[in-house]
């Protein structure tokens, strides 16, 4: 069998404390990998920078010069982590035989792709990369994440428990991955719907090398947000049966009412009346917003707007 061309896909937003210790690891696994003779020697590093402030970009074209194996495109702005990591994905997916995606931090152990690599040569599609643990997470940003998984599940979104966005994709799932369309991005819920044979494979997640999270926590909640409406209808469903409860609850309200009137009691109830009012109306308003939400998605989704610009290469220069 002909040996894999691995692309390695690394999203860089405002990297340049990391980069050039990253880096550096990011070729030596392939070389190691070539060396093992499990990829291709024409595999390559591919750097996104997703509109860097500082001087992210700068670093990546000097690498570039520095090793034909380092590659880099960039993106016209910040468009956020999802849209770069599709970039590069979209990027590869005529070229590579595999991609794998990681961020540029170092947070995920690289030598897990020594196995995602070995379980592509075993005959799977996409191989997700799990967290064993987090113990090097802080206490605030483990709670916080792994609250995030438990509501997307309880939501309806599915997603595989303690996998953000490290995984190897075969070029055959990528262009089949390539005809999902929406702007409203969520990688790690949208791959498992193409299907293919999948596995995953463990990893401790290492503390930052440098520099600061790019995921603060209302990024997160965004994400979460982003992921439950674009993968399920289920918060509809939920204020559907909410909604039912409260017509209930408001009926038997009605026939109380039409009973006291009858008896000659009506005169009492400015308490009463006031809360009925404040909660339905406070009801209706929560479960409006979960419909703007939707309402917005398709509203996005609608202007079919492009889901990433790339402005540079370094292959073009
Ligand atoms: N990132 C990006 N665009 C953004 C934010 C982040 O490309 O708008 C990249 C970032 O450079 C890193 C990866 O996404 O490679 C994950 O970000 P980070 O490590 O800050 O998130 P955390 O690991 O703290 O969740
Ligand atoms: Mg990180």
């Amino acid at each position: 069998m002909k040996r894999p061309i691995l692309y390695i896909v690394i999203p860089c937003y405002n990297e340049e404390e990391v980069l050039p210790i990253t880096a550096p690891q990011f070729l030596g696994k392939i070389k190691d990998l070539a060396a093992q003779g499990l990829i291709s020697d024409d595999s390559r590093v591919l750097f996104v920078n997703d509109g860097s402030r500082d001087r992210t970009w700068e670093i990546i074209k000097r690498l570039a010069k520095s090793d034909e194996h380092y590659i880099g495109i960039s993106q016209s702005r910040n468009r956020g982590h999802q849209a770069a990591v599709l970039a590069g994905l979209m990027e590869a997916k005529d070229v590579c035989d595999i991609s794998i995606s990681i961020d540029c931090d170092g947070q995920d152990d690289i030598d897990a792709m020594d196995r995602m690599v070995q379980e592509y040569l075993n005959g799977c599609e996409v191989v997700y990369g799990v967290r064993s643990s987090r113990k090097t997470d802080t206490f605030f940003k483990r709670t916080t994440a792994q609250g995030f998984y438990k509501f997307l599940s309880m939501m309806g979104a599915e997603v595989v428990y303690n996998h953000a966005d490290y995984r190897l994709i075969s070029a055959k799932v990528l262009k089949e991955f390539a005809n999902y369309k929406e702007v409203n991005l969520f990688l790690r819920g949208m791959v498992p719907l193409v299907g293919f044979k999948s596995t995953s494979v463990e990893y401790e997640r290492h503390e930052r090398i440098a520099g600061e999270s790019k995921y603060p926590l209302r990024k997160m909640i965004a994400l979460a947000v982003d992921g439950i409406t674009s993968l399920s209808v289920k918060p509809l469903r939920l204020i559907m049966s909410f909604g039912m409860i409260v017509a209930f609850l408001s009926f038997v309200g009605v026939v109380w009412a039409i009973i006291a009137a009858l008896s000659g009691h009506a005169v009492a109830g400015w308490a009463s009346m006031t809360c009925i009012i404040c909660f339905v109306s406070g009801v209706q308003l929560m479960c409006m917003g979960i419909i703007g939400e939707y309402v917005g998605k398709i509203y996005m989704e609608a202007k079919h707007r492009p889901r990433y610009i790339i402005s540079e290469r370094t292959q073009d220069e």
